[in-house]
């Protein structure tokens, strides 16, 4: 099954793609997170990247659908996948349409997680990620049993440098302006599914299942 996780950053993304991940056996494909790795490793990707990351900008769009091009050829991707993260403006969605097409392949759905624009500051706000393993926590909503210290692995959680306040604004307006118009996109299409992302995590991940039947 090939998905598509839209959404506003703070929406849950990142955490029910871990769960669908684990339900339907296909990789989570999340180009913050490949974005990361390369910052982390020191590549002249992660360097150019970080300077868009940090101002709370998109990396060009050039940069990504070379990194997602080359990702979906990985033999893994082979039975699906769910795109987090991914496409972000229209040029991504068409480049998307354009590999999917040369490979003979289509979208199953796009689901979109949808939270009142209020409550996402303070949900960034409180996140918190594991360095080691990339578990995720919130502060208020699924605390780690110590503060700082992941319970899965026991590595340091820290806050993304793109989650203090200043930047989450900015990474708003930029979701509003660029990623938000590809709803309508893929409404038109036929794939969407809106999906409340209000509540508990299990909760909505519920609905997610139910949306997508499996
Ligand atoms: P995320 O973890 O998805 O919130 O992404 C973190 C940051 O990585 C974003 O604010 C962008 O700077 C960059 N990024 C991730 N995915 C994309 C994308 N599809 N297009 C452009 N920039 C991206």
């Amino acid at each position: 099954m090939r998905i598509i996780l839209l959404g506003p950053p703070g929406a849950g993304k990142g955490t029910q793609a871990k769960l669908l991940i684990e339900r339907l056996g296909v990789p989570q494909i999340s180009t913050g997170d490949m974005l990361r790795a390369a910052v982390k490793a020191g590549t002249p990707l992660g360097a150019e990247a970080k300077a868009y990351m940090d101002r709370g900008g998109l990396v060009p769009d050039a940069v990504i659908i070379g990194l997602v091009r080359e990702r979906l050829q990985v033999p893994d991707c082979s039975r699906g996948y769910i795109l987090d993260g991914f496409p972000r403006t229209a040029a991504q969605a068409e480049a998307l349409e354009t590999t999917l097409k040369d490979l003979h392949l289509s979208l199953d759905h796009v689901l979109c997680l949808e939270v009142p624009s209020e409550d996402l500051v303070s949900r960034i706000a409180g996140r918190r990620t594991c360095r080691n393993c990339g578990a995720m926590y919130h502060l208020r909503f699924s605390p780690s049993k110590r503060e700082g210290v992941c319970d899965a692995c026991g590595g340091e959680t820290y806050q993304r440098d793109d989650d203090r306040e200043e930047t989450v604004r900015q990474r708003l307006l930029v979701y509003e302006e660029q990623t938000a118009p590809l709803i309508r996109f893929y409404d038109g299409r036929g794939l969407l599914r809106r999906i409340p992302g209000t509540g508990e995590v299990a909760e909505i991940f519920a609905r997610m299942v139910k949306s997508l039947g499996v």
